[in-house]
């Protein structure tokens, strides 16, 4: 199949890196941007040399010509634009979050396969170097069965002055960033039959909470803890680390902070260097995150040249956003949350 040509709306903070990701990624490109801002829509339009642009994105997809759309706005618009792209029968990328409520989020996935269109949610965590190295280590049985886990994130970073949003949305680190590191555990450990959750706000600046301790119950009888915050002041910074702790019947991996998979079992301990590669656009340390768009990316266009599903698929996706709508209700009512049943 002969390249494909992609669309991208929304010009704003990760854009760049789509767009930037997009240039390296073998087999796409894009010819059109569109922008509500005008300043940003020039921004992006000048930096990377694309000259149609759109206000719009009726206009956008009224005068056609590309293969597929790359959502890249924030989640307020993500419905009516994926239904944008169903209704002209072009395959979407969304940003995560997928959606304001689990329910639009299941409307979106049901539009999409009614209309016969491709839907791949951008949840690229699980596409990090480092993710991809500990799903690798359990896949080959370097550990035998795992029983326990830990998905962490723990930072003292200051994200609000890249996505001064952050800071003024009810929710807060749950649904920006715990979304990421529940898609870890589902990717790691399967997925899972019950939440729950506890949170906390430390910074009184923003209106959401920034702390979050998240039990899972998974399917296949492991249990898992996925912790986040953005109120933890360490002595060398991780952000954006995400570091990750497996027990299993024969072993233990642990990824531990400066890329270092430590796996041990009846052979001993090995370290390896997972580092993520230094991408000549990307920048540290951002470089991480960088390395996963554009692995996501080249991800979307292999599987839609074979028309096979992609791994974080609109209907995949719903069962990481169900934890995150079931870690709130969690937290909000103090019980457990039967993921089944929201399902
Ligand atoms: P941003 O506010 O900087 O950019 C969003 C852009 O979309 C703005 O320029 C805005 O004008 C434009 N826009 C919004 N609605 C539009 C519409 N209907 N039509 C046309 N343009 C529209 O936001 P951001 O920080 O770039 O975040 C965008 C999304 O990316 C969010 O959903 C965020 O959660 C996600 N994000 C993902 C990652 C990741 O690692 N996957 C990291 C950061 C942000």
């Amino acid at each position: 199949m002969s390249e494909l040509k992609g669309a991208l709306i929304g010009c704003g903070f990760f854009a760049i890196n789509q767009m930037h990701a997009w240039n390296d990624v073998d087999g796409a490109r894009i010819v059109a941007i569109c922008d509500r801002d005008p300043a940003r829509l020039k921004v992006v339009g000048e930096q990377f040399g694309i000259d149609r642009r759109y206000g719009d994105g009726e206009a956008l997809f009224a005068d056609g010509g590309f293969d597929f759309v790359d959502i890249a706005t924030t989640v307020e618009s993500h419905r009516a634009l994926v239904e944008m792209a169903a209704r002209h029968k072009v395959p979407a990328i969304c940003q995560k979050p997928f959606a304001k409520t689990l329910s639009d989020a299941r409307i979106m996935v049901e539009t999409c396969r009614k209309a016969g269109v491709a839907l791949m949610v951008h949840e690229n965590f699980r596409w990090q170097t480092p993710i991809q190295a500990v799903r690798k280590a359990l896949e080959v049985g370097a550990i035998g069965t795992p029983f326990w886990g830990r998905i962490s994130f723990r930072s003292g970073y200051d994200v609000f002055s890249g996505q001064p949003y952050l800071a003024e949305g009810e929710r807060f680190i749950i649904e920006d960033l715990g979304i990421h590191a529940l898609d870890i555990a589902r990717y790691i450990l399967g997925d899972v039959s019950a939440v729950t959750a506890r949170t906390k706000r430390v910074n009184q600046k923003i209106k959401g909470e920034d702390v979050a301790t998240i039990l899972l119950d998974h399917k296949n009888g492991a249990t898992s803890v996925v912790d986040v915050s953005y109120a933890t002041k360490l002595s060398t910074e991780p952000f954006p680390e995400t570091l990750v702790e497996i027990d299993g019947s024969e072993g233990t991996i642990r990824l531990t902070q400066g890329y270092g998979l430590k796996v041990t079992n009846a052979q001993g301990t090995t370290t390896t260097n997972v580092s993520p590669k230094l991408l000549p656009w990307a920048s540290r340390p951002w470089h991480n995150i960088q390395e996963s768009v554009y692995a996501i990316q080249q991800h979307w266009v292999d599987q839609l040249k074979r028309g096979m599903e992609h791994s974080t698929s609109g209907a995949d996706n719903l069962r990481t956003f169900a934890l995150v709508e079931g870690a709130y209700e969690s937290a909000a009512t103090g019980q457990t949350i039967d993921v089944g049943a929201m399902l």
